[in-house]
């Protein structure tokens, strides 16, 4: 473990704070800070940055993220065993780190940031972690808070998310994603590289945000995409009909009826909500 600060080895901190990881919690802490300052790095340079970090635990993510030059970061745990070792940070960088103790999902992050550029760099627990990521991608406000995404996720989520028409794991997420969002998988990390192991490979996730998504009502795009998906392997003239006249909103968008969800690119899905949306008025 290198010495990127001088406060104890993350084993000691565990141990001292009695933070024995509860699964409830989805809690698989990184105590390698070579890997940790790896995560912190991908998302670009973090100096002048703000930085929200969910889930930070015993902090080793947290560390890296200082060390590496953030100007500030915003720490949401839901765990208050967690909130000791927290401070102990807190202290070794003065007015860096500040420590919302709380459910990332009930907290508004847009408000907590302010003004200057945002990033989100978390280690997720793999039981909130998608409908956080739905929260930042489908946000109403566009552009958002964010300048980019670094998180990390199952391997299989993480497919998900970066997928594309085609491929096997293309589904609602890769469409919402896709549309707002360039998605990479940027490295994989074994199931090793936590305490304790979960039983699969994860991979480190970015997202940085499309200036200019194409103009889509959200809502439209969530009710075409469950259509199509809730029935992927039917043609599109028959899942869709759920949404009223398939036949006609498959002709307003310009897609073929006997297509399937899996083949169709996100400027199909979004020429659908948007022809979807038109027969609402
Ligand atoms: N960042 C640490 C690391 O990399 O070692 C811990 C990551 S662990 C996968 C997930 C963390 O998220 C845990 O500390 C857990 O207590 C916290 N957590 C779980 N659910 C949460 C929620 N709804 N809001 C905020 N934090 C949560």
């Amino acid at each position: 473990m290198s010495a990127i600060d001088d406060l104890p080895p993350l084993r000691d901190v565990i141990a001292r704070h009695d933070l024995a990881a509860k699964k409830s919690l989805g809690q698989n802490f990184l105590l390698d800070l070579n890997l940790t300052a790896r995560i912190a790095r991908t998302g670009g340079r973090l100096e002048g940055v703000t930085v929200v970090e969910v889930g930070p635990g015993p902090g080793g993510l947290t560390r890296s993220l200082l060390a590496e030059g953030a100007k500030r970061v915003i720490a949401i745990e839901k765990d208050t065993r967690a909130l000791g070792a927290l401070a102990e940070i807190a202290a070794r960088y003065p007015g860096r780190l500040d420590v919302i103790s709380g459910d990332a999902l009930e907290v508004d992050m847009a408000a907590l940031v302010g003004d200057g550029p945002a990033r989100v760099v978390a280690n997720l627990p793999y039981n909130v972690a998608t409908p956080l990521l739905i929260g930042w991608v489908a946000s109403d406000r566009w552009p958002p808070w964010w300048d980019g995404l670094t998180l990390m996720f199952q391997r299989e989520v993480a497919e998900r998310i970066v997928a594309q028409a085609g491929d096997d794991a293309y589904g609602r997420l890769g469409v919402l994603c896709g549309w707002r969002c360039e998605a990479r998988i940027a490295f994989d990390v074994g199931p090793q590289a936590f305490t304790p192991p979960p039983k699969v490979t994860s991979s480190v996730v970015r997202l940085t945000p499309r200036e200019t998504p194409l103009p889509c009502p959200i809502r439209a795009l969530e009710a075409v995409t469950q259509a199509a998906f809730g029935q992927r392997r039917k043609m599109l003239r028959q899942s869709l009909k759920s949404l009223g006249d398939a036949a006609a909103l498959l002709a307003a968008a310009g897609v073929e009826p006997t297509r399937r969800a899996e083949e169709i690119p996100v400027e199909g899905f979004v020429a659908l909500a948007r022809a979807f949306e038109a027969t609402r008025g």
